[in-house]
């Protein structure tokens, strides 16, 4: 259920300002979307966007936004909040092409970066206690033969000795790609 808080005015004051950026853009969200619901629980995410498809007619939308989120600064919320609302274009429920266009045009029209996940570091909150999403991944394994790529967040045996497994996909050699250099901001 909405909470009727200062908290809940103040997302849905920033709410209804990106949905009208987002129409005068042209960007083609849906117009049945219900929320922001503010998600009291997650710990691991920031946003969320689900399709209600039970409903009879046009699809609806529900966006969730983690109350952690609104400890950040209104250009972050509202960057989280833009990247939900890109989900109910039609065809962006995943990261697709569709969904990175209009994300290009979020970014042109309002200079939002809106990027595919986020970590409390990038919105310039602290980590709360017992959140796994905090660690970053420090290992990258690529198939050498399909490109697929296995994360891992701590040293492992896969880690140390990548010659000794194959790729679940296509059975490829795997091999740990040079350690990421550049800041996620
Ligand atoms: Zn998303
Ligand atoms: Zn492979």
């Amino acid at each position: 259920m909405e909470e009727k808080n200062i908290n809940y005015e103040r997302l849905k004051k920033l709410f209804d300002e990106v949905v009208r950026e987002a129409v005068s853009l042209g960007i083609p969200i849906s117009r049945n979307i219900h929320g922001p619901v503010i998600n009291t629980r997650a710990k691991a995410r920031f946003g969320c966007c689900k399709a209600n498809k039970k409903t009879i007619g046009p699809v609806s939308y529900t966006i969730e936004i983690s109350e952690r989120v609104l400890a950040a600064g209104e250009k972050n919320i509202k960057e989280i909040i833009a990247h939900e609302l890109l989900h109910t274009c039609r065809g962006c429920m995943n990261h697709g092409k569709k969904w990175k266009e209009y994300a290009e045009v979020f970014r042109k029209g309002c200079g939002y970066k809106i990027t595919r996940t986020t970590s409390y570091e990038s919105l310039g909150l602290e980590v709360p206690a017992g959140t796994r999403q905090s660690e970053p991944y420090k290992y990258v394994l690529v198939c050498q033969k399909c490109g697929g790529k296995i994360m891992r967040r701590r040293r492992c045996s896969l880690v140390e000795k990548p010659h000794l497994y194959r790729c679940g996909k296509c059975g490829g050699n795997l091999e740990l790609q040079a350690k990421n250099t550049t800041s996620c901001r």
